[in-house]
């Protein structure tokens, strides 16, 4: 039977209809801004525009933040106005929709899931998926399934430490993956050592704006210092965070998505294996690290495969 699935991102609401793990239907509307109550609507407009509830098995969303699967609670999605404190999102929309089985659980964990299933991942058991963008996200399967532990934040590998001190992580500690690796901490560094004296193509290109994914790549093709010793210092701290994940639990593979990695391409994926490989345990591991294959429509999908993924893992 064909499910729904809902990428809920900042700007829009992103709906596939999935059978069979094929994509048979598409509709986008925008994010409101007015919180809670109009975002649900949006949701519901989104399934409306998918054919309604009444020849799926459920409806599954993918949602920012901090997710407690269990319940279908958005615990704190702060890109999300009104969702700055819990919202049962599982709850009001099953309301919404007369009843229709719901489930909820994390972006990154969803996208995951999608590339276990029908990406990068398939015919692989035990694999992490790792999202360098805007910060570095990352979910978790083992023994075939989504691993979201106890406190349902397993696979969070952009908050690992990767040296003791350090530069300042979003998340307010030192020393963590996502203050080397994630974009947003990457412009924040790039412009301090341009205030510092040290002038960079980064700053140059993006002047007042935010220095997207693009910039990062033309920078970098230009031989910009800056940019190669940022991104130097990104695949040296994935590298290391990865090699660790894997001592840990004896990954087979890992699939590199997300918009730097996206830009930058199969030579960074290919630049972050040898890292990881220099710093393997075992160096005969068949470990493999590659880009992750699904695209802009992966958190929709993954959602629809949640429908049929128990919740308590
Ligand atoms: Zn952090």
């Amino acid at each position: 039977m064909p499910a729904i699935g809902i990428d809920l991102g900042g700007t829009k609401v992103q709906g596939v209809l999935v059978d069979a793990g094929e994509v048979i239907g598409d509709a986008k509307v925008p994010t409101p801004a007015g919180g809670v109550d109009e975002v649900v609507a949006a949701i519901g407009d989104c399934v409306d525009r998918l054919g309604g509830t009444d020849k799926v098995a459920g409806v599954g969303i993918g949602a920012p933040g901090v997710v407690d699967a269990a319940t279908g609670t958005v615990v704190m999605a702060p890109n999300l106005p009104g969702f700055a404190e819990p919202v049962p999102l599982a709850a009001l929309l099953a309301d919404r929709l007369d009843g229709m089985r719901v489930a909820v659980d994390n972006d990154v964990n969803v996208s995951a899931l999608a590339e276990h299933r029908l990406g990068a991942g398939r015919g692989s058991s035990n694999l992490l998926g790792v999202w360098v963008g805007t910060g570095v996200g990352g979910g978790l399967v083992l023994d075939g399934r989504l691993r979201r532990g106890p406190g349902g934040a397993a696979g969070e590998i952009g908050h690992v430490g990767v040296t003791s001190g350090g530069r300042r992580c979003g998340c307010g500690q030192d020393g963590h993956l996502e203050a080397y690796a994630g974009r947003a901490m990457m412009e924040q560094e790039a412009r301090r050592r341009a205030a510092a004296g040290t002038p960079t193509l980064l700053v140059e290109l993006a002047g007042g704006k935010r220095m997207k994914s693009s910039i990062f790549a033309k920078a970098l093709e230009a031989g910009d210092g800056v940019a190669v010793e940022l991104l130097d210092e990104a695949v040296a701290a994935l590298g290391m965070a990865l090699a660790s994940a894997t001592a840990l639990v004896d990954l087979e593979l890992i699939v590199v998505g997300g918009g730097l990695a996206e830009k930058l391409g199969a030579g960074f994926v290919g630049r972050i294996e040898q890292a990881v490989r220099s710093r393997l345990l075992v160096p005969s591991s068949p470990l493999r690290v590659v880009p992750a294959s699904l695209g802009d429509l992966t958190g929709a999908l993954g959602a629809a495969l949640l429908v049929e993924e128990p919740a308590a893992a």
